[in-house]
């Protein structure tokens, strides 16, 4: 073992070919060896003892709103980046909308950067976006280090980020595949939302026949149909309905460049408890029913889904009306993720393993973050190091991210986060949050 500068020990490392027991060997914050959790550590370096803890790779979280500038009451890069510290994330993605200016331009992303720089507790990049207006935009952010590209087939929510009409889909698929971009699509069809009955008041089960799956799969098709057409590589963004689940498949069985991910809230939470009021489960696509969450957890098991990632997407506690047609949609679990799936996974029998591959490994290989996402020669020394059978109950006024709203209070999830390492320096340990240590990151 030469030169490292930290050794940090587990008798379970999480690695690419399984959990065993490790000594990981850092220098210049990457991941230098992978060795014996018995090899000699040469004299003088420091060992961190992590004893029967988990010591997984630092989670990717590549579906995040931080909406700074412009909506910094909803959620700010600080307060986000300290809530994905304190929860095992060490990269995150930031969503192109809900900050004013939204990330469509290379102006916006400056602005974006230049707020988020000094604030940053983990590593951040940005996706950008894509509107019906600005297809000449899309190029230079691709050559400014924007990860891919963000669009809408049904209205976002805010103005300044419309969405993409059926020949708008068809020119911006084209022109990303014309450079090698990624496509990362928010979908549902908007004719099969005007056709269901509108939302309006607090019962939920009015709320989820406004969202019918039968939306989610019809955009799902189009886009799968685009990826056919043009080669270009889509990503489908926060997949709730299973009944999209045959064609995301079908594709992947083409050779089609499509990709998907679901998220923490529809693999736990389901439709037949969502109190009626509770908006602050209302997100879109929504959160539906026991039976499609089975579905949706032997689809990420098949492969058929590959990442979890957050939808992380806060708003003021205001806004959050106790009507399910006026209250904002979002969930904000950036800081739960990881114990609020892990929960779920081993009641159903799956491994850190599988929960690493699903939220570290998938998320980065999505964005090309070639340096993230394993515990491995090579990598960014990035951990996440987890109680697995210790229990907590959520407590919203404890989470770091501005408000104090999520869908999980009260809940007892399995899964403490100890510490949290970036580049092989602890920026969390037991609840207690370093300085803003975090880079800016760009597509290699
Ligand atoms: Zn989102």
């Amino acid at each position: 073992m030469a030169g490292p500068e930290l050794v940090v020990r587990s008798t379970r490392v999480v690695t690419p070919e399984g959990t065993r027991p490790a000594a990981v060997a850092v220098a210049d914050g990457r991941i230098a060896a992978v060795l014996p959790h018995s090899a000699a550590v040469p004299p003088g370096v420091p060992v961190e003892e992590l004893g029967d803890d988990v010591l997984l790779p630092g989670l990717v979280d590549t579906h995040v709103h931080v909406n700074d500038p412009g909506r910094t009451a909803w959620e700010g890069f600080a307060t986000a980046t300290r809530a994905a510290a304190a929860g095992g994330v060490t990269t995150l993605v930031d969503m192109p909308l809900n900050s004013v200016p939204p990330t469509t331009t290379v102006a916006g992303l400056r602005v974006k950067r230049a707020v988020a720089g000094p604030a940053v507790h983990v590593d951040v990049g940005f996706w950008g976006g894509a509107l019906p207006g600005n297809r000449a935009e899309l190029r230079p952010l691709h050559d400014a280090g924007v990860f891919g590209f963000k669009a809408f087939l049904s209205p976002s929510g805010v103005e300044e980020f419309p969405h993409l009409g059926p020949d708008d889909l068809e020119a911006v698929a084209r022109e990303v595949a014309g450079f090698g971009g990624l496509l990362i699509v928010h979908a549902e069809d908007p004719d099969r939302l005007d056709r269901a009955p509108r939302p309006e008041g607090p019962r939920y089960a009015d709320f989820l026949a406004s969202r019918p799956r039968a939306a989610e799969d019809a955009a799902v098709a189009r886009l799968v149909a685009a990826a056919g057409r043009y080669g270009t590589r889509i990503h489908v963004l926060h997949l709730s309905s299973a009944d999209a689940l045959d064609t995301l498949a079908g594709a992947r069985e083409r050779g089609l460049p499509v990709t998907a991910e679901t998220c923490p809230h529809f693999l736990t939470l389901t439709a037949e408890e969502v109190p009626d009021g509770a908006t602050e489960f209302k997100c879109c696509p929504p959160i539906r029913e026991a039976a499609n969450r089975d579905a949706l957890w032997d689809a990420l098991a098949a492969g058929v889904l590959q990442c979890v990632v957050s939808d992380h997407s806060p708003c003021t506690p205001e806004l959050k009306v106790p009507d399910f047609g006026r209250a904002w949609g979002g969930i904000s679990s950036l800081q739960l993720g990881l114990p609020a799936v892990w929960t779920e996974a081993r009641r159903r029998g799956y491994g850190l393993d599988d929960v690493a591959r699903w939220m570290s490994a998938a998320p980065a290989a999505l964005a090309g973050l070639t340096g993230k996402g394993a515990v491995e020669a090579g990598r960014d020394a990035d951990f996440a190091v987890l109680a697995p059978d210790e229990t907590f109950t959520v407590d919203p006024a404890a989470l770091h991210h501005r408000n104090p709203v999520t869908a999980y209070a009260g809940r007892t999830l399995y899964g403490v986060v100890r510490s949290t390492w970036l580049r092989g320096r602890r920026i969390h340990h037991r609840g207690v949050l370093g300085g803003p240590a975090g880079r800016l990151l760009e597509r290699a």
